[in-house]
């Protein structure tokens, strides 16, 4: 697998000029496409005994998912490592490039990368490439509304059985893509489901152990209405579903309010969003006569490094319950 690094995202006026820049780039590469468009068209799974299908993915816990199916039977790239916000990440040259490259693309959708839209439906329009907006192919009575206007909330993969469902998207797609490795892919598939309706299992016996008063999330931003809904828990996010828009002080009040009326003993950072808010709320419990700490910081739209257990989604879906159970069991 390859694991793409990328670089801080740059201040917003910049961002605006390299995205115009890169919208160029791409139009000047897609018509050069069309122009040599004869071996790029050939037939999808012409090539699939000949080399290896070359798949490319934005977000870590698609990555892993991928790697667990096909493991070494195609060519994987995760655009997003450690640390992105994938609800503001603008594409570089260097991420086009990539996906012009691709056979097969695996997105989450549901406006999770936000700022990548316009590049998924320019590569869809390209017979070579194959588009798959995973959360999007899920029934739609599964999802979560977040405000009528918005759709739907994009953070499917906080409910293990919706990544179930999100696997078996994946498993169909490579399958069908790829027909001389589908009975790998499923074997792969098979396994990796088992191990996931485990880990559904274990996250409901894990959060029996917090006080059923004291079952209630607080985070900076909305990645965990899915968990929350799936596991038993009231999910308090301060900032709303995409961390574009800023907490004001009075969404701040009314958390704090919250953990003072309801006496819960911690609340959580996380990986890919400034600690800034969630410290506000705290410093506003404190006045207010709660004692509130931080319980920890959980993976929102992220995994860990590559290599250790939390660069697992599994390991990910792990450590965020240990942490959140660990905080507000009180043990
Ligand atoms: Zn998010």
């Amino acid at each position: 697998m390859t694991f793409k690094r990328i670089e801080t995202p740059c201040p917003a006026f910049s961002c605006r000029l390299s995205a115009i820049a890169l919208l160029f780039l791409l139009m000047v590469l897609l018509a050069a496409c069309g122009q040599t468009a004869t071996v790029a068209d050939e037939p999808r799974n012409a090539t699939a005994e000949a080399s290896p299908l070359n798949v490319v993915v934005t977000t870590q816990h698609l990555g892993d998912t991928v790697a667990n199916l096909a493991q070494d039977r195609v060519e994987l790239t995760v655009l997003f490592g450690p640390g992105i916000d994938p609800h503001t990440y603008i594409p570089t040259e260097g991420d086009l490039q990539i996906l012009q490259n691709a056979d097969l693309i695996f997105y989450n959708g549901l406006l999770l990368e936000a700022q990548m839209g316009r590049v998924f439906t320019q590569m869809e329009q390209r017979q070579a490439t194959q588009v798959v907006a995973v959360a999007e192919a899920l029934p739609a009575e599964r999802l979560l509304l977040w405000e009528e206007e918005e759709g739907y909330d994009p953070h499917i993969w906080k409910d293990v059985q919706l990544w179930i469902a999100a696997t078996e998207v994946i498993r169909t797609t490579l399958m069908e893509r790829d027909p001389a490795n589908a009975a790998t892919y499923e074997a792969n598939a098979n396994a990796f489901v088992a191990e996931l309706e485990q880990l559904h299992q274990d996250i409901l016996t894990q959060i029996e152990r917090i006080p059923p008063e004291l079952r209630v999330l607080v985070t900076a931003h909305d990645a965990f209405s899915y968990y929350g809904r799936a596991y038993g828990l009231e999910v308090e996010a301060v900032q709303g579903i995409s961390t574009e828009a800023e907490a004001s002080a009075a969404d701040i009040q009314a958390v704090a309010a919250i953990l003072i009326e309801r006496q819960i003993p911690a609340i959580f950072v996380e990986t890919t969003v400034s600690p800034r808010t969630i410290e506000a709320v705290m410093a506003a419990a404190n006045a207010g006569g709660q004692a509130v700490r931080i319980g920890g910081e959980l993976f929102a739209d992220d995994l860990g490094e590559p290599g250790t257990p939390e660069g697992t989604y599994i390991g990910m879906m792990r450590h965020n319950t240990d942490t959140i159970v660990a905080a507000l069991a009180g043990e």
